[in-house]
This record gives C-alpha cells, structure tokens and sequence, in this order.
C-alpha cells in the first residue's frame, strides 16, 4: 500500500500541474466554441468548475485516498469523460472537438501506455453519449475564426508542457538508471569495484595488453588469519580493518590503477603499465604501511598481508590464466609464512622474488 501511495503521490504532483494548464486552456477553447450556443447557467457553472476547480479537488482527492494511485487514474478517467461530454456540448465543433480530444488523448498514452489510451476513449464516448442525451442532439461540423484563435493556446502550450514532464522524467530516469549501475559495480563495504566489475575491467586491460604488446601487473591481495582477527576481535573491527585496507589501497595507488575487492577478505589490484619490478616494490610498500597501522580501539592488533603478482605474457590465452598466475603466486606467498609480497613463478627467470619477512 504505501508503494502505491508513493508512486501515485509523485503522478498526482505530476498531474496537478498539467491539469491546472490544460483544463483552463480547454476552458478558453469550450467556452467560446459553446457561447454562441447559450448555454443554460449550470452549463456555464460546470464549464466553470471543470476549468478552474477540478484540478485542485483532484489533486487534493488523490492526496487523500488510500492508493493515490488508483486515485489518479480515476481523475483521469474524469476528465477523458468530461473531455467527451464537451464535444457533444459542443455540438461537435470540428476543431474545438478534435484539439480536446486528442489533448487527451496525448495525455492518457504518455501516462499509461496504449491500454490507457483506449480506456480513456471508451471513457470519452461515455462522455459524448452522456452529452448527446442532456444536450439537443445537433451536429455542426463548422469552426468560426474566433473559435479557431481559442483553440491556438492548448494546441501550442499543453504538447510544449507535457513534452517537459515526460523528459523531466526521462532525465531522472537516466540519472538513476547510472546511479543504480554504478551501485551494482560497487562492494557497499569498501566502496571498491566489486568481484564482478573488477573482472570486466581485467578483461579490458588484457585485450589493451594483447592489442599494444606490452602489459603491467596484477596483484592478489589476501589478509592473514583474517578469521582468526575476526574471531578475536569481532566483526566489527573485522569489518575496519576491511575498510583501511580499501582506503590504503584508494590512497597509495595511481589513478590508473585499478582495485576493487575481489571476496572476503581478498582485493585485486590491475597495474596498467608497470613493469614487474616496480609493481612488487608498489605492492611491498603497501603490505609494509599496513602491517605497521594501530587501531585505536584494538591497540593490540597487528595485521599483515600476504600478495600474489602476476606479470601480463602474450603467453596468456585469456584474462583468467593471467588471474591463475597471481593467484598461485598468492597461494605460495601463504604457504611460505605469510606477511610477503610473491611473483608468480612464470616471471621469476625475469624478476627477484620479493620476501619481505
Ligand atoms: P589466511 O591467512 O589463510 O588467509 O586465513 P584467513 O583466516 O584470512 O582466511 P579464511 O578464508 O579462512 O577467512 C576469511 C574470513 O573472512 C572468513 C569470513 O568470515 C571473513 N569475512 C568475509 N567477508 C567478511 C566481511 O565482510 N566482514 C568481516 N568482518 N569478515 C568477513
Ligand atoms: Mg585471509
């Protein structure tokens, strides 16, 4: 229920506007299509009232229903009825008649679709047979100049407004669909890329490395007996030292470098053109800044960082080859004590191994 009751509130603030401008446009175009015809008083008072009342009473009968929404297609069912009966009142004055419909028309299609554009239309037939029998049944296809001029202001500034919601509305779409995107990239604890984007952006460097020939480094990085932090100091404070890592890793890496948590307690680093040598002293700098952190409400606790790297090689047929390399690299660096930064043993002939400990 309070789903529906938002989702019609924002189409009843929506719709307050456009009926407000396009009911006392109408009013102008019906009124003088229906002068020469004098109309009876209470014509006159309910021209009146539909012109100039209606849209605040809708408004405010939207506001205060239980389903605002359902509320609102009443309205608008209304006013596809009234829109009918005016015809008929008008005896069918071809250009008052056709800009009121069609006004509508536009209307009903841009909020709900063609099913709402064909409920509107029986609605509107409704509204002429109900006109046809309360008013002398008389058909004048004849539109005075005069008649023609009244017409002008809904036929040129009610499509201008609507056009306005409706990319109002597209624009706010848009913003959100990114929003929602760049949120679905994105691990909601760290703030890094997620798993999956991360591996999109690897395959993207990849191909980049296999099209220019040459390539940087990719890094596995894995806390050491994480659990164990966890199950000493709880997962709160398991949680902070995820999150230090994370902001270490936005702080001390270039612009072009690339991190994102890979699962767990494990963050995977892509640097684009860094050769081997450079991307293990980055990577050991890191695991030693961060072996060094205190936290202030755990002063005990000391955490260290176990990191595979794997060097790109035309010799790799896909990304996750190049994923394996590092990922040996950081299974080796954890079975040879921990708290070390390794290089996958593909690319040892070329670079030192780095054992910090
Ligand atoms: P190793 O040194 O071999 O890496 O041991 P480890 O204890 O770090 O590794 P293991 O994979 O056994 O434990 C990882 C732990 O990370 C288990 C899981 O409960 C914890 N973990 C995973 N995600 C989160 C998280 O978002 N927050 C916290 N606090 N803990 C997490
Ligand atoms: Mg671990």
């Amino acid at each position: 229920m309070g789903k529906t009751g938002g989702k019609g509130l924002s189409l009843a603030k929506r719709l307050y506007t456009s009926r407000i401008l396009g009911l006392v446009l109408g009013l102008i175009c019906v009124s003088v299509a229906m002068y020469p015809l004098d109309p009876a008083p209470w014509v006159w008072g309910v021209m009146l009232f539909n012109g100039l009342l209606w849209p605040h009473l809708a408004y405010l009968w939207a506001r205060r229903a239980k389903a605002a929404y359902h509320a609102e297609h009443r309205n608008l069912l209304i006013d596809a009825f009234m829109g009918g009966f005016w015809v008929a009142a008008m005896q069918f004055n071809p250009l008052p008649s056709a800009t009121t419909l069609s006004m509508m028309a536009m209307n009903n299609v841009a909020i709900g679709g063609l099913r709402f554009l064909l409920v509107g239309s029986v609605a509107q037939l409704l509204g002429v047979c109900v006109g046809w029998l309360i008013f002398t049944p008389a058909f004048i296809p004849e539109t005075s100049q005069l008649q023609l001029y009244a017409c002008l202001p809904l036929m040129c500034f009610y499509p201008i407004a609507l056009g306005w919601i409706c990319y109002r509305q597209a624009y706010t779409l848009g913003r959100k669909k990114r929003e929602l995107l760049a949120l679905s990239r994105t691990d909601s604890l760290t703030g890094l890329l997620n798993h999956g984007a991360w591996k999109d952006q690897l395959e993207i460097e990849f191909q980049r490395c296999q099209r220019q020939q040459q390539g940087g480094a990719i890094a596995l990085i894995d806390i050491d007996h994480f659990k164990s932090i966890n199950d000493t100091y709880g997962h709160v404070a398991g949680d902070i030292v995820l999150r230090q890592l994370s902001k270490m890793l936005k702080q001390n890496l270039r612009v072009s470098d690339v991190a994102g948590r890979y699962g767990g307690d494990e963050f995977c680093v892509i640097l684009p053109d860094l050769p081997l040598g450079s991307a293990a002293a980055a990577m050991d700098a890191l695991r030693d800044r961060f072996a060094t952190l205190g936290y202030e409400q755990n002063p005990s606790l000391k955490v260290s960082l176990s990191i595979g790297l794997a060097a790109f090689d035309v010799c790799h047929a896909d990304a996750t080859l190049w994923l394996n390399d590092a990922d040996q690299a950081l299974y080796e660096a954890k079975t040879t004590g921990r708290n070390r930064v390794i290089c996958s043993s593909n690319d040892r002939p070329h670079h030192e191994l780095l054992d910090s400990v």
